[in-house]
This record gives structure tokens, sequence and C-alpha cells, in this order.
């Protein structure tokens, strides 16, 4: 895709309506004067997944292949995890150790994360790392919209002509589509899958809806064994298994964007580090380009690794759970506790369990886009996607 060069255009200032409306993920671009591109680049007004994939991987998805349908073009796949974790890291740190040897090896000169502000654990502050040490304070995800591309037109001021970028799907996607306006030699992009993200305000009601100490989480996961996980300043964890989630307070806490996202593998990274994919307490690796391939090299002697697998039919946990979203069904805990327990046994792992979590978010997104933006339902939902949510009955 070609853009045509443009002449400055001002940022939105803080506080102005963005051109997404309700369906803004805050991803930044529009705190930069490359808003002059919103319309083609932001990801809620312009889905071009396919051909932003031709652009970055040489291809687009192929349909009639499985796993590209369900997690994007992909040269390789792995489990793996670090042999000595990051203490505080949100998994094993596989993602802030390879930016810390993209950088330190010198194939980039800065590397955009995202740290926290010093009142506030969870209030995202995106940088441009130029440190060793400036990448470990952005350690640890930042469950709440971050407005990562604010520091679009900071690169361009410092010159940098190598760099890293680490973001979420819809960061990407806008990211790529100005890529070659940025005026870099090289860019690199190591991506995490991503859904149900929130805002500040989200988090907070999250927090206090489903922790018992919500002022002392300093981490949070969905995890594969259907429990999130909370992390306390003690070390102590809590488990609150998915079942037992007050769906009926919560069905309003994440935000419309992500409500409306069809990326959660995030497609047009380089390399994805995530989770779903992957046995507990491991990580899960997609390569999608050589240029991914080159990033995770650099720390192939600092993680084990173990093929993907895949066990057990996810269809029909899935197809019961969309009527019991919708009717926002709350079990009683001990219920709650107890179906955990069988599904952990006999449910969906691996790659499985990364299509149940697929398939399960695709059926409720799709549902909501068709009943709150009718008229954008087409364009927005890639092919692939409404080819996963074709196997489902859904409701109106
Ligand atoms: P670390 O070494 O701890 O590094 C984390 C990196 O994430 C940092 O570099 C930081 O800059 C970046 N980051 C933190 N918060 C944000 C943010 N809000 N936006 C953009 N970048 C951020 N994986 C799955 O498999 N399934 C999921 O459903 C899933 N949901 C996620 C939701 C969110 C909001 C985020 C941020 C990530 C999610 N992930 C998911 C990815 C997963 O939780 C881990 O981030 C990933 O496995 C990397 O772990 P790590 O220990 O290697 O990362
Ligand atoms: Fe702008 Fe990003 Fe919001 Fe789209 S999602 S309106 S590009 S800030």
């Amino acid at each position: 895709m070609t853009l045509a060069p443009h002449k400055k255009a001002k940022a939105l200032k803080s506080s102005s309506r963005r051109p997404a409306k309700d369906l803004c993920s805050e991803c930044g671009l529009c705190d930069t004067h490359y808003i002059h591109y919103v319309k083609e680049a932001c990801a809620f007004l312009n889905q071009q997944i396919p051909q932003l994939e031709q652009q970055t991987h040489g291809r687009s998805r192929d349909l009639e292949v499985s796993e590209d349908v369900y997690f994007g073009v992909n040269q390789s796949m792995m489990a793996a995890r670090k042999t000595e974790p990051i203490a505080g890291a949100q998994w094993t740190g596989i993602v802030s150790s390879i930016a810390i040897q993209m950088l330190e090896s010198g194939k980039v000169e800065g590397v955009v994360c995202v740290q926290n502000t010093k009142e506030d654990r969870f209030q995202p502050m995106p940088i441009i790392a130029r440190s060793r040490e400036e990448i470990l304070a952005a350690k640890v995800n930042k469950p709440t919209l971050s407005p990562n591309l604010s520091v679009l037109e900071q690169i361009e001021q410092s010159g940098l002509k190598r760099l890293l970028v680490i973001g979420v799907g819809c960061q990407i996607q806008a990211l790529r589509a100005v890529e070659k306006q940025l005026g870099l030699e090289k860019l690199y992009v190591l991506g995490t899958p991503c859904t149900d993200n929130v805002t500040r305000a989200g988090l907070q009601t999250f927090l206090e809806t489903t922790s018992r100490s919500p002022e002392t989480v300093v981490y949070y996961e969905f995890m594969q064994d259907f429990q999130v996980h909370f992390k306390h300043e003690d070390g102590s964890t809590e488990l609150v298994p998915f079942f037992g989630l007050k769906t009926n307070k919560l069905k309003d806490v994440f935000a419309p964007s992500c409500l409306s996202c069809f990326d959660y593998v995030n497609s047009l990274a380089d390399l994805v580090v995530g989770y779903m994919g992957a046995p507990f307490g491991w990580q899960w690796i997609v390569v999608r380009n050589d240029r991914g391939q080159e990033m995770l090299d650099l720390v192939h002697d600092q993680i084990e690794t173990q093929p993907v697998t895949s066990q057990g039919d996810r269809k029909n946990a899935v197809q019961q759970s969309i009527p019991a979203y919708d009717k926002a069904v709350t079990l009683p805990m001990w219920a709650a506790k107890l179906m955990g327990v069988v599904i952990e046994k006999i449910g969906p792992k691996g790659l499985e369990y990364a299509r149940f979590s697929i398939d399960s978010h695709f059926t409720r997104n799709y549902l909501y886009v068709k009943r709150n933006y009718p008229e954008k339902l087409e364009q927005h939902v890639p092919d692939y996607a409404k080819q996963i949510v074709s196997q489902y009955t859904l409701p109106d």
C-alpha cells in the first residue's frame, strides 16, 4: 500500500474525540501528525489485514490452511520458556530479553515499549528505550489501552533509523499502514496477542469486581487452566475461575475496540510471543517471517523449546459459552470451581486451547459488531474470522 506523503497535520488534543469514536483503542496514532493517515491506517476505520500481510510477510493468510486461518502467516511455531526467567516479567520475559539483545547487538538503536507512570503501576507510559534498564522497566503487561504510537514523532525527531516496536494488534496495524512514511532503514516488530483490554477506569472495575484485594494486584493473566491468576504485592497468588466471573458486571468493562477486534494473534508482527498455544508455564511463539526468525535467533541460548501440541475438542465448549455469555450467566463459586477442574482435566489444551479462546472471542465480537455497527460488519470482519465464526450457531 502506498500512501501519499503528507504536509504536517496537527495531532489531536488528548481531550478531543478520536475519528474512530467509541471504537478508538487509543493506539496513539492520533496523538501525532500521522493522524493525517487515520482514515486508511486506523484498525477500526479500515480493516486491511490481508493487504498488510502481503506487504509485510510477502503473502496473506491461506484460507485453505487451518493453521493460517487461526494463527496467521507463519514459518514456525513452538512453546518456549527462559531457562532463567526475568523476575517480575509477565511470563518468563522472552519479550524483554529479545528487545535487550536487539539493542545490545546493534541491530536497532531504540525500542518502542511501554513503562508505567510513577504514580500508577497500571497507567501506561510509552517510551523509546535506549538501554537495557529502560527495556526492563517496561516488563510486565500494562493491562490497559496504551498509546504506544504516540512516540512516532519522537522517532522522527531523534533521527533513529533502525527500530524495534513492541505492541499489540491494533497498534501494529496502524504502524504497518504508516511504516513507509517513518523514514526508517529497518523496522522490526515484536508483537503479543491481545484481547479483552480495558481503559484504566475499566480496569479498576474489573479488579474491584473480581479480586479479593484490588489495590495490591501487581499482575494478572487469564491462564490456560481456565482461571484468572492475580499476583499480589506480597507474592501471593489468587485464583478466580473464568466461569465464576461476574459477567453481568463485567460485560461493559471491555473496551468497544476490543469487543470488535479480530486480530487477537497480531497478524502483522514479525514475531509473536504469547502463551495461549503452549502448555501451562510456557510461552507460545509464532515466527511470521525472516525478521521474526532473526530476532528469535538472538535468544536461542537463553530459552528452552518444545514442539506445539494440540489435545481435546473445543467446539462444544465454545457453542455452549455463546448463549451463556450473551445472557450474562454467572455460576455460584462452588460450581464455577468444579467446572474449572473438570474442563482443565478433559478440556482443550495447547493449540486447541488457543482455538477455543479465538473462537469464543470471535463469536462474541461478531455478535457485538452485528448488533452495534451493522453497517461495518462486512468490511470490518476479515474473511478468516467469518470462516471461524461460521462454524457456530449464533443468536440474533
Ligand atoms: P515481558 O518481558 O514482561 O514484556 C512485556 C512487554 O509488553 C513489554 O515490552 C511492554 O512494552 C509490552 N506491553 C505491556 N503492556 C502493553 C500494552 N498495553 N500494549 C502494548 N504493549 C504492552 N497472550 C496470549 O497468549 N493470550 C492473550 O489473551 C493475551 N492477552 C494479552 C492482553 C494484553 C493487554 C497484553 C499487553 C498482552 C496479552 N498477551 C496475551 C501476551 C502475554 O500476556 C505476554 O505479554 C507475552 O506472553 C509476553 O510475556 P513476557 O514475559 O515475554 O513479556
Ligand atoms: Fe486514532 Fe488509533 Fe484511535 Fe484509530 S484507534 S482513532 S488510529 S488513536
